[in-house]
C-alpha cells in the first residue's frame, strides 16, 4: 500500500477557518511541505499539530522536494502540502507535487477549505455559473496587454488576484480595455477585521482607489463582457421603442429587451428613462 499526498487548505486571514479535518490529516503525515517553515510552524502550533517534520516546497524548491516526497509515498507514508494561505496549487506551489505523485501512481486527495478566488467570486454578485480565473496578470509587456485584451472580450465572469500596490494600475488598464461602464467588484481583506467588497463601474473604481491608499490583498472580479458590450445604447433604445410601440407597458418592455439583448436590467431601465412617455 503506497502513501497518499494531501493538499491541505489553510485560512486566508481568519484562523477560525482552518478546516476541521486539517488537524487529524496533518498529524498523521510523515512530512509537511510548506512555503515557509516559520509561517506554517506558527499555524501548526496554534492548531496543535506536533512532531511532524516540515520541509520547504516553494516555487524554487518544489521540483527538487518531489524526490523526498515520492520516496515517502512509496514507503507507504502520507505527506501533506500546505501554503501560506488558502488552497495549495491556486496561484501557489502544489500543482507540481500533485503531477509528480500522479505520474508515480500515488493517491492524491485534499482537505478542502478557504480559497480567496471562490470567496471573492461569490461576494461579487456577478454570474457564478460560468467564470474564469486569471490569477495574477503578468506585470508588464506584450503578455499583459494580450491577457487584458482577452479579458475585455471574455463573456464569463473573470476573477483576478492582485497585490495592494498594483491594484490601481490593473484597474486603470482594465478601464482602458473594457470601457468605463463595465462593473467590477474589489474584495479585500477577506475573512479579516477590515473585510470589504466594493462594487461599481470601472470608472468609479478608479476614483474609489484614488481616494485612499489601497490596503490588503485583493480579489478583483470583472463582470463578463456580454452585459457591457453586447448591445449599444442606441440598439437597446430602439428595441425598447419597438416593444412600447407594439403595445407593451414599460415593465414588460424592459424585461423583454433585457432578455433579448443580454444587457443588465439596470442599464435597460436607465435607458428606458430617456424615452419620453
Ligand atoms: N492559494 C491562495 C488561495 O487559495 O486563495 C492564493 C495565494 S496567492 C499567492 C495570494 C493572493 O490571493 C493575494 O495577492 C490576493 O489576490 C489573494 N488573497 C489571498 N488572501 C486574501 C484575502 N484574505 N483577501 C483578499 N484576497 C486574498
Amino acid at each position: 500500500m503506497t502513501g497518499q499526498l494531501w493538499l491541505v487548505s489553510t485560512p486566508i486571514g481568519n484562523l477560525g477557518d482552518l478546516p476541521p479535518r486539517a488537524v487529524s490529516t496533518l498529524s498523521a503525515c510523515a512530512l509537511i511541505c510548506c512555503e515557509d517553515t516559520r509561517h506554517s510552524g506558527k499555524l501548526l502550533k496554534h492548531a496543535g499539530v506536533e512532531g511532524v517534520p516540515l520541509a520547504v516546497a516553494n516555487e524554487h524548491t518544489e521540483d527538487s522536494r518531489a524526490r523526498d516526497v515520492l520516496a515517502l509515498l512509496k514507503a507507504g507514508r502520507d505527506v501533506a502540502m500546505l501554503t501560506d494561505a488558502g488552497t495549495p496549487g491556486i496561484s501557489d506551489p502544489g500543482a507540481r507535487l500533485v503531477r509528480a505523485a500522479i505520474e508515480a501512481g500515488h493517491r492524491v486527495s485534499a482537505v478542502p477549505g478557504p480559497a480567496a478566488l471562490v470567496m471573492g467570486l461569490v461576494l461579487s454578485g456577478f454570474d457564478t455559473t460560468r467564470f474564469v480565473f486569471e490569477g495574477f496578470l503578468p506585470r508588464s509587456g506584450k503578455e499583459r496587454a494580450q491577457r487584458i485584451a482577452e479579458i475585455a472580450d471574455e463573456r464569463r465572469t473573470i476573477v483576478l488576484y492582485e497585490a495592494p500596490h498594483r491594484v490601481e494600475r490593473t484597474v486603470a488598464d482594465l478601464l482602458a480595455a473594457c470601457g468605463p461602464e463595465r462593473e467590477i467588484a474589489l474584495a479585500r481583506e477577506l475573512t479579516k477585521l477590515h473585510e470589504e467588497t466594493w462594487r461599481g463601474t470601472l470608472a468609479d473604481a478608479v476614483t474609489h482607489l484614488a481616494e485612499q491608499e489601497p490596503r490588503g490583498e485583493f480579489v478583483v472580479v470583472v463582470e463578463g463582457a456580454s452585459d457591457a458590450v453586447g448591445a449599444t445604447d442606441e440598439a437597446i433604445i430602439s428595441a425598447l421603442r419597438m416593444a412600447l410601440a407594439g403595445g407593451a407597458d414599460r415593465r414588460t418592455a424592459i424585461a423583454t429587451v433585457t432578455a433579448s439583448t443580454g444587457a443588465s436590467k439596470r442599464r435597460v431601465y436607465d435607458l428606458a428613462l430617456t424615452i419620453p412617455r
